[in-house]
């Protein structure tokens, strides 16, 4: 190991090889876990310390544990590949760092040096290396999270956290190209206000969103997608997802990133490709009127939703309480398809990494 490396204790019972193949062929996602994980302490009066790679297991808490009352908690998500040559890479991990950190100064916490951040990602994949699924498209998801580790009930930031990152294994969902996606507009509920934690990536978010979801799923779609909470009229993003709008005239719409949306690297990454194509893509407001209208005059030909678990996945319908209509001809679009696979084969090394964006690991 490096001389950055954290101390390692190897899990003394991990997952007989013969049984982690079994869960390796169809792993889905978020559900198979690896041996180990990171964990790393702050204190108001230590500082960050105490970072380790052990053996993955439950946590000891406190009932009366800070993040179990008041929601202090961020955490990101990041895949690491397999890369064309055999070896090992992340995407774009720095940013994940970086977003991490201001996540956690919105919500009151410290911030994780970046060579922190990726010292952690980068050892527990090099010791979970086992656990990269063999199909073709497979990955290790990673998840590093922190919460308020502070045993305290009164209301303030918590004078104690607890960083980790935990690995799952993950499958490849769409081997020929992700099928589109219908997806309700949530007319009731709103993700995130002027002012609120919107542009963080904390747990909070995801809780306030989930009803809105489960109407979606209640009324057929797959997906929720919400408005900005003053108008209730602009188009900002899923509970998860960043969206992009594809014009007859070859321009790109998408939301723009102040404050209310989740600014996603693989939002920032479409953004890069298309404009290094000489396409014309810009950052805006889109109105849901304009969406429909858009939609049956045939000037908005696709619309895709994108995020590190999907990456990239077409919107066929839109769905609301006065009405559906659908998006081209209701299937995945060909710039969709054609983006898709630009972004994926950088992230194998099968395309060239114009831009520094892979990390190997080894
Ligand atoms: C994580 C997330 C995204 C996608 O971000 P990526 O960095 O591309 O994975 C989009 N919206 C929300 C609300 C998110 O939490």
């Amino acid at each position: 190991m490096n001389a950055g490396a954290f101390p390692f204790e190897a899990n003394p019972n991990p997952v007989d090889p013969s049984e982690r193949a079994a869960r390796l062929v169809d792993p889905g996602f978020g559900r198979v876990f690896t041996d180990h994980m990171v964990t790393i302490r702050y204190s108001d009066d230590k500082g960050w310390h105490d970072a380790k790679v052990g053996p993955r297991g439950p946590l000891t808490l406190d009932p009366a544990t800070a993040v179990l009352h008041y929601a202090q908690e961020i955490f990101e998500g990041l895949k690491a590949y397999r890369l064309a040559d055999g070896g090992m890479a992340l995407f774009r991990p720095e940013q994940n760092a970086r977003r991490f950190q201001r996540s956690a100064k919105r919500l009151a916490m410290p911030e994780l040096p970046e060579e922190m951040f990726l010292q952690a990602c980068k050892q527990l994949v090099e010791v979970d290396k086992d656990w990269f699924p063999p199909v073709d498209g497979g990955s290790i998801y990673l998840r590093p999270f922190m919460i308020a580790s502070e045993v305290f009930l009164g209301v303030k930031p918590s004078a104690e956290y607890l960083f980790m990152v935990i690995a799952s294994a993950a499958g490849n969902y769409f081997k020929s190209g992700a099928p589109a996606i219908s997806i309700w507009v949530s007319e009731q509920y709103t993700r995130a206000a002027p002012g609120g934690t919107g542009a963080a990536k904390c747990g909070g978010n995801y809780a306030a969103s989930l009803i809105a979801q489960s109407e979606a799923i209640k009324q057929g779609c797959d997906q929720v997608v919400f408005l900005d909470a003053a108008e209730h009229r602009w188009v900002e993003e899923l509970g998860g997802m960043n969206l992009f709008f594809l014009f007859d005239d070859g321009s790109i719409i998408t939301p723009p990133a102040d404050g209310t949306i989740l600014e996603g690297i693989t939002r920032d990454s479409v953004l890069t490709l298309a404009r290094a194509q000489g396409l014309n893509v810009r950052e805006e407001q889109y109105a849901i009127d304009q969406w429909r209208a858009d939609a049956e005059s045939g000037r908005l030909v696709e619309a895709f939703a994108c995020g590190t678990a999907a990456v990239i996945t077409p919107i066929g319908k839109v769905q609301s309480a006065t009405g559906s209509f659908t998006i081209g001809a209701g299937g995945a679009g060909q710039m969709t398809q054609q983006i898709r696979a630009k972004l994926v084969d950088i992230q194998r090394g099968i395309a060239a990494d114009d831009h520094g964006w892979v990390q190997r690991i080894d």
